[in-house]
């Protein structure tokens, strides 16, 4: 699969993102936390969060320490291979 880049760029390197691997949804207090440093808001709505874009390797930068399968939303069409990114291949 060739690479697809969105118009879009990562808040924290400035670099496109890439959606089969960077195109993502994840549990708000996990983005929040790597958006603003602060773990809040719910863990169970979509549109709670901060906008904008990371790269898996910026939010982990920004956080301290590598992703789980777990910090991500499970059910929605993203995180479920709808735009080549799949959250249940995800390995840290
Ligand atoms: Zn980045």
């Amino acid at each position: 699969m060739s690479a697809v880049y969105l118009n879009v760029k990562c808040a924290a390197c400035g670099l496109r993102i890439r959606t089969t691997t960077d195109y993502y949804v994840l549990k708000n207090r996990v983005w929040n936390k790597a958006m603003t440093g602060k773990a809040t808001g719910k863990n169970n709505g979509l549109c709670d969060g901060v906008d904008g874009q990371l790269h898996i390797v910026c939010v982990e930068k920004r956080l301290g320490r590598e992703l789980r399968q777990r910090d991500f939303e499970p059910d929605i069409p993203l995180n479920l291979g709808f735009m080549g990114f799949d959250y249940r291949k995800f390995e840290p």
